[in-house]
């Protein structure tokens, strides 16, 4: 750094968004501190070893992630992607399933005449530099592809009921209902379509890999980078107030209320009304399952993919998000499964911190499978429904209830216990209705500003969102640089 020019950097919270803006901060010369409420690093990348195993604690699949420049370079540290054969399969109730795979013509193929609807729907978003450019940015910018972008926009605006009936086959309509319905909104408004584009765009360029070794590889790679360039973290540590804070810049990986309770009346009131108007959005309710051998699942792509949305026809899948999202329990909540070790053998393998007994096979668990599986219920919803999600799997695959060895449930308050930023059980840092989509936590060309000089909001309450891509914390830094520059 040059003299006089800041030096010194402070972010609160380790999860993707918080290290990959302290890498960026790191790289450019600062010494930076991340500090962690958790005694572990890595947010919702947290891994743990269970029945011998590893499992993922949130996030498990990562579309966004693979290609993001964010992460780019972390090989090096020993971050590797697995791919499964099959991105996703989405089955139905005759047996049969409709796949999405990394080879756009392959899933072109599968998809009968539907097939070049489906690729004029997705093709030309998957270029690296619109992707992570323009369609992973705030809203108010100058797009480096505007055309390109503006093709996009259109199609995201439409609803996604609407976009699915340009599709001639219930199957693809409810394929891409399902990806649609990562966006855990209702699926009959505009905007509603924009998250599942870009992920099927980020599928055909990335494909929907897995961390090998698990999800918690990806927080070790950011930090092996971060100390690379003389960064630390402390864990342990929870921030509640600004004078913890010491530093040129700081970033905040934390929900806009959060960031208020932390910086208080420094907040100008105009960006304290948008934060305060800021609203989360529905809740997951995840079970963990040990398997017995594999999911006996009648459609036999399902086994072979990383990825399984069980949600049946689109209409299905809309009519639970518009329960969701209007408070109340859906019958057939819409539910995502993936089966890491279908990608990543090495899930399967005993872990060497396990405190299981040791196999007498060389060190895989036997027929153990470890998945996990969540629906979308209600924001803050307090009952269980681990029946109800195993009753979901057991609809594609009967047979699968006699095979569970253990089952692990983690409701919406769990969610928030293990981490404060899934308030109510969201794990998406905000609900994602159009305006939110827009105005995230509020319309601005910077909208991770937080108007306290040096200080900028990086979560997933920011552009682009939700997801593990790093996007979030890597453009919050830059535009912190480019302040101070
Ligand atoms: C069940 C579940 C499944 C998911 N599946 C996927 C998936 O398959 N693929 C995908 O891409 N995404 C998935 N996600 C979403 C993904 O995990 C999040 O979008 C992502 O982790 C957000 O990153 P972040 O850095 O913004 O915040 P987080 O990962 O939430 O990290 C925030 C960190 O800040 C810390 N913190 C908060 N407040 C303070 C404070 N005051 N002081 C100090 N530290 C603080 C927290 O302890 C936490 O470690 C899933 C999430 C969940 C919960």
């Amino acid at each position: 750094m040059t003299a006089g020019a800041p030096s010194t950097a402070v972010v609160v919270g380790s999860g993707p968004n918080g290290l990959a803006g302290a890498v960026v901060l790191a790289r450019a010369g600062l010494d930076v501190t991340v500090l962690e409420a958790a005694d572990e690093i890595g947010g919702g990348t947290r891994s743990f070893v269970r029945n011998g195993m590893v499992h993922d604690h949130c996030s498990s699949v990562h579309p966004l992630g693979a290609g993001s420049p964010a992460f780019a370079g972390l090989e090096r540290h020993g971050l590797r992607w697995a791919w499964p054969e099959i991105d996703c399969a989405h089955p139905f109730d005759d047996g049969t399933a409709a796949v999405l795979r990394r080879d756009i013509d392959s899933t072109a193929a599968g998809l009968g005449t539907d097939g070049d609807r489906w690729r004029a729907l997705s093709g030309p978003f998957g270029d690296g530099g619109v992707l992570y450019d323009d369609v992973l940015g705030p809203m108010l910018r100058i797009p480096g592809h505007p055309i390109t972008l503006a093709r996009f926009g259109i199609r995201a605006l439409v609803p996604a009921t609407v976009l699915a009936r340009a599709f001639r086959e219930d199957r693809t309509r409810g394929l891409f209902a399902g990806i649609a319905a990562h966006a855990t909104t209702r699926l009959d408004r505009p905007g509603s379509s924009a998250p599942g584009l870009a992920l099927i765009a980020a599928g055909h360029r990335n494909g929907w890999p897995v961390a090998v070794g698990g999800s918690r590889a990806i927080a070790d790679a950011l930090v092996a980078e971060l100390t690379a360039h003389g960064g630390r973290v402390e864990t342990g540590v929870t921030v509640t107030d600004f004078s913890r804070l010491d530093a040129d810049i700081v970033l905040l990986d934390v929900a806009p209320r959060a960031a208020l309770g932390i910086l208080g009346d420094r907040v100008p009131s105009r960006i304290r009304r948008s934060w305060l108007r800021f609203r989360r959005g529905p809740a997951a309710f995840a079970v963990r399952v040990v398997v017995d051998g594999d999911i006996p699942w009648r459609a036999a792509e399902c086994g072979r993919a990383g990825t399984v949305h069980l949600g049946g026809a689109a209409e299905e899948i809309a009519a639970a998000e518009s329960a969701c999202a209007a408070g109340r329990l859906p019958a057939r909540p819409f539910t995502l499964l993936t089966q890491q070790y279908v990608a990543d053998p090495t899930r399967l393998r005993i872990h060497p911190e396990s405190k299981d007994p040791p196999s007498t096979n060389g060190g895989s668990c036997g027929s153990g499978r470890n998945i996990m599986a969540y629906c979308h219920v209600p924001h803050g919803y307090p009952g269980d429904v681990t029946d109800v999600v195993l009753g979901r799997i057991e609809r594609f695959a009967p047979g699968f209830r006699d095979r569970i060895v253990d089952v692990e449930s983690v409701g919406p308050a769990a969610f928030e216990r293990f981490n404060p930023n899934n308030a109510g059980g969201d794990i998406g840092g905000g609900a994602n209705d159009l305006r939110q989509l827009l105005a995230r936590p509020r319309l601005s060309p910077n909208p991770y500003a937080t108007g306290v000089p040096g200080v900028y909001l990086c979560s997933s309450s920011t552009p682009p969102g939700g997801g593990v891509h790093g996007m979030c914390g890597y453009r919050a830094a830059h535009m912190a640089l480019a302040a101070i520059r």
